[in-house]
């Protein structure tokens, strides 16, 4: 059995790991990273970035077959070479993922291959190819991520039925694709597949899609599938299919009636579950939530000394950035910085849809909720001369915000490019900025951003570019 020493070890190398050992060993520690699968986790291999590089694809491809609007005449038709596009796609994962291998061996990160388990305090074992390692470690942190949730009826195969990971590599375009689960990840990869081609239907078990998501950003969304021609089927439950012929028979359950259709793949993404199990957490007496997350402190200790948690594992949103950010913070409180600490009242939630929707911070319902009086302001694209120029109007930006103190609660936008705008709410929110240090803060014209200033305006009812009648 072979035997390693490490000041910090770091289970799974996705965007809360690799960062935090980065960080760590920035901070002077000698780190050990454990991986069962690949260098950059979900995020950088089937997550986040492949899902992004496709959606740029057919966002591209649907600005072309529009640019006739612009004066731009396109001879023929935009054909998708899938093959291509998965070699293009996959040449991005690589590089990245190639990149995080490389600053691991410039840090002198020393990277174990196999699967990690805790075996008691201050001792790691990990199985690999070669047999089991033992890790004597100062300080551990558990980055193990978090994986598809299957539902029954519904096996991913990867060929019938595709979990997210099967959708991002696909050797042909489907004619008829299903999507189970009206969530971000099954709404970017359905929109996606029918710019690309496909009939797509959306089946939702909720009431609404995008559970979960401002309510008013939501519906602008919903409005948008349907012109897209995507039907969504809502209150619906998908009970099971069956092959016929070549086609596959999916059986759904709305308002106590079953419903039939007929469809040539089937992709399911009702949500992801903690990786927790078989983590050795008895050992160091951590015991996970129902839903599997281990709890954590503001530096992402958990209940075991010297054992700390980050990432899906460690609870919700489980996001790429909230992941990176708490892998920062363990690795400065290992260090031994007292002052490290995760504020959660900042995180960023993206939707890459069509338009795409971008939010930080509290809802007018949730302020009204912490017992603040809601003050909201709210200026539509479809007044902003640059996303005019674009051809892109739909949607708006809406801003909450404290009427006692004029402190930003939240910021809350649909629209052309929102996954960057909301990049300047966060930073507002993260320095507890009001809506007079938004709306007086010079931006650019003619951009985007100019939205959010004037969104942040419209709070105190000064919006100069829609009109806003006198308040009593
Ligand atoms: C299709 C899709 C699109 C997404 N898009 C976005 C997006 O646009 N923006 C965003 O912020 N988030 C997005 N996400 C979510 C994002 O990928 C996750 O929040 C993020 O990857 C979590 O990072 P993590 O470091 O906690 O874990 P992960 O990235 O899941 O990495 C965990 C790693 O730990 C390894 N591991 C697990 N157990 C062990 C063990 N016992 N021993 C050794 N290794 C182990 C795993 O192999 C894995 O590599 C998306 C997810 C999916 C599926």
């Amino acid at each position: 059995m072979a035997e390693k020493i490490a000041e910090v070890v770091v289970v799974g190398a996705g965007p809360g790991g690799y960062v935090a050992a980065i960080r760590a060993a920035q901070l002077g520690k000698r780190v050990l990273v454990v991986e069962r699968d690949q260098i950059g986790g979900i995020c950088l291999n089937v997550g986040c970035i492949p899902s992004k590089a496709l959606i740029a694809a057919g966002s591209l491809k649907e600005r072309i077959e529009r640019a006739g609007k612009l004066g731009l005449k396109i001879a023929g038709k935009v054909e998708v070479d899938v093959a291509t596009l998965v070699g293009w796609k996959g040449s991005i994962v690589k590089q990245l993922t190639g990149g995080v291998s490389s600053l691991f061996k410039r840090h002198g990160i020393e990277t174990i291959a196999g699967d990690a388990k805790l075996a008691g305090p201050g001792r790691l074992e990990v199985k690999g190819k070669d047999g089991t390692t033992v890790v004597q470690y100062g300080d551990a942190i558990l980055a193990t991520g978090s994986r598809p949730i299957e539902i029954p009826g519904f096996k991913f195969d990867e060929k019938d039925v595709w979990s997210s990971t099967g959708a991002l590599a696909p050797s042909r375009v489907p004619k008829r694709l299903l999507v189970i689960g009206g969530g971000y990840i099954g709404l970017e990869l359905g929109i996606f597949y029918s710019k690309v081609g496909s009939a797509v239907t959306v089946v939702e078990m909720l009431p609404t899609i995008l559970p979960g998501t401002e309510s008013d950003c939501a519906l602008v969304v919903s409005k948008s599938l349907a012109k897209r021609g995507i039907a969504v089927r809502t209150n619906a439950k998908a009970l099971g299919y069956e092959k016929k012929g070549g086609a596959l028979v999916v059986t759904v359950e709305k308002d106590g009636q079953k419903e039939v259709f007929e469809v040539d793949q089937i992709l399911s993404t009702v949500g992801r579950r903690p990786n927790s199990e078989n983590l050795g957490l008895e050992t160091v007496g951590i015991k996970p939530d129902a839903k599997g997350f281990i709890a954590v402190d503001a530096q992402r200790r958990t209940s075991a000394a010297h054992v700390y948690a980050i990432g899906d594992v460690a609870g919700q949103p489980m996001l790429a950035h909230k992941a990176s950010r708490e892998g920062l913070v363990a690795a400065a409180a290992i260090a031994g910085d007292k002052s490290a600490a995760f504020d959660p009242v900042g995180i960023p939630a993206v939707i890459f849809t069509d338009p795409e929707v971008a939010s930080v911070g509290l809802t007018e319902p949730q302020a009204v909720e912490k017992g603040y009086t809601p003050v909201i302001g709210r200026f539509p694209f479809a007044a902003s001369g640059r996303a005019m120029t674009r051809d892109e109007t739909e949607g708006f930006v809406k801003v909450v915000a404290d009427k006692k103190t004029d402190v930003v609660l939240g910021v809350h936008m649909v629209g052309p490019d929102v996954s960057e705008l909301i990049a300047e709410a966060g930073l507002a929110l993260e320095m507890g900025a009001t809506v007079e240090d938004l709306a007086s803060t010079i931006h650019a014209h003619p951009t985007l951003p100019e939205v959010v200033m004037e969104a942040a305006e419209a709070v105190h009812g000064m919006a100069v570019h829609i009109f806003q009648p006198k308040r009593a």
